[in-house]
């Protein structure tokens, strides 16, 4: 028997749905995996109890007040942790030469940064936090090829994706595995039957109730809207080096197939499952193995249809915004990110209404200037921009 150390994890966004599914494996898995740091933003109760059970070497929050509180409880409970804050420790613990595996699981433009540095770094990368590709693109995938970090899927679809191509995809590229396209499967969220006349009365609650998938309020809105969809769309495009064109969106309300990868010869390949977090995220974590998730077998017989149909542009606007700023390049996809999470929170703050989100989102694009991006700063200064312009029609369409 060979006594191998068991892999240092960092997870950032560790009280968060994905996060605790991730802790959740780990659990599962003490022969393989330890953690090495957890960060968190408010939940500092949550993390707490983390800290407790898992013993990671570094605890991380952004504000130093709710630092000094974990500090303090850190003491108390005699643990060996040390407690920073600040962005910068997020970037040191992502980046820590001790640490193998990042999990990238901040929801949002707040997890670029370090994501991107766990990259630079040449880390594992599971990556979750979608907005933080959408938003950075080729300078993300540029800083992975680069400094030779691994990059592994989390989001479902994406994942169900990446067991469906060939290994030799990356060298070769998906043409000349003969691929015809990429079909991305969604349950269309809570409103797949709604009459629309019912959409601008949505409350942020029901948005948040998704049928198949328990997710954080932000990525749940987006579900409702289908933004979600569209970052994915975009995602994909990044991760795959695919065209837009490349992409067929399909509702699947069922969630069971995660989505599909059609080759020329007729084969359609798919990944099924129960819709549960752990199974991409186990999956990302021992590959190129597999290991227990601890999610529950797929009953047939208790599916026993599944069903598909178009998505309606009336229904859905948010996913042709998301696939038209794909199609324009440059910083559209980050002014239309910056645009979505502004929107997104003012319709949870109560001050937008389900159907202007989309209307926020255009307005931003139509009046924020198109640029080339070809770094970091001009990702960020975009970003700024469109979020300031986001935050300013929230102000005139609320006023
Ligand atoms: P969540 O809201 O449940 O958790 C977010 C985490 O990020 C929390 O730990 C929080 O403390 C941290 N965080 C929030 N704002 C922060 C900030 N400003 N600075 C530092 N940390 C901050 O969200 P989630 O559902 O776990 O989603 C996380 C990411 O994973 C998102 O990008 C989402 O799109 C993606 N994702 C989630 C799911 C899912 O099933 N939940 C599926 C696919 C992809
Ligand atoms: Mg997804």
């Amino acid at each position: 028997i060979v006594n191998i150390k068991p892999e240092d994890v960092c997870i950032l966004g560790a009280t968060g749905s994905i996060g605790t599914n991730t802790l959740d494996v780990i659990r599962r898995h003490p022969d393989k995996y330890q953690v090495f740091a957890l960060t968190a933003h408010r939940n500092i109760e949550q993390l707490k109890l983390q800290c407790v059970e898992f013993k990671p070497k570094y605890a991380v929050l952004p504000e130093a007040e709710l630092a000094q509180e974990l500090q303090s409880f850190v003491e108390y409970k005699e643990l060996d942790i040390t407690v920073l804050h600040g962005v910068d420790s997020l970037d040191f613990v992502a980046s820590h030469e001790s640490v193998d595996t990042v999990m990238a699981a901040i929801v949002g433009a707040a997890g670029l940064l370090p994501t991107l540095a766990a990259a630079k770094a040449g880390k594992k990368v599971l990556l979750a936090n979608k907005e933080a590709l959408v938003m950075s693109g080729a300078i993300f995938m540029d800083a992975v090829k680069k400094h030779g970090a691994t990059l592994l899927p989390i989001d479902s679809e994406h994942n169900a994706i990446f067991q469906c191509l060939p290994e030799h995809f990356v060298e070769k590229g998906i043409e000349e595995c003969g691929i015809h396209n990429i079909v991305l499967t969604g349950s269309g969220g809570p409103f797949l039957k709604k009459t629309l006349a019912e959409f601008p009365a949505i409350t942020p609650d029901e948005a948040c109730a998704h049928p198949n998938w328990d997710m954080g309020r932000k990525i749940s809105v987006d579900s409702a809207t289908m933004m979600n969809k569209g970052l994915e769309l975009i995602e994909a495009c990044w991760l795959f080096d695919v065209k837009p064109e490349q992409i067929e969106v399909v509702l699947h309300p069922q969630s069971i197939i995660h989505s599909m990868v059609r080759y020329n010869d007729g084969s359609v390949l798919a990944q099924m499952g129960n819709p549960d977090m752990r199974t991409p995220i186990a999956h990302a974590m021992a590959f190129p193995d597999r290991v227990d998730a601890g999610v529950a077998p797929l009953d047939f017989m208790e599916i026993s249809q599944l069903t598909f149909d178009r998505p309606s542009k009336e229904r859905y606007p948010c996913l042709a915004l998301a696939s038209e700023a794909m199609k324009q390049g440059g910083n559209s996809p980050t002014r239309l990110n910056a645009a979505n999470e502004v929107a997104v929170q003012a319709f949870l703050d109560e001050k937008l209404g389900f159907t202007q989100i989309a209307e926020l989102i255009q307005q931003t694009l139509t009046s924020t200037e198109y640029a080339e991006v070809s770094t970091l700063e001009s990702v960020l200064a975009a970003d700024k921009e469109a979020r300031e312009r986001a935050q300013q029609l929230v102000e005139e369409m609320t006023a």
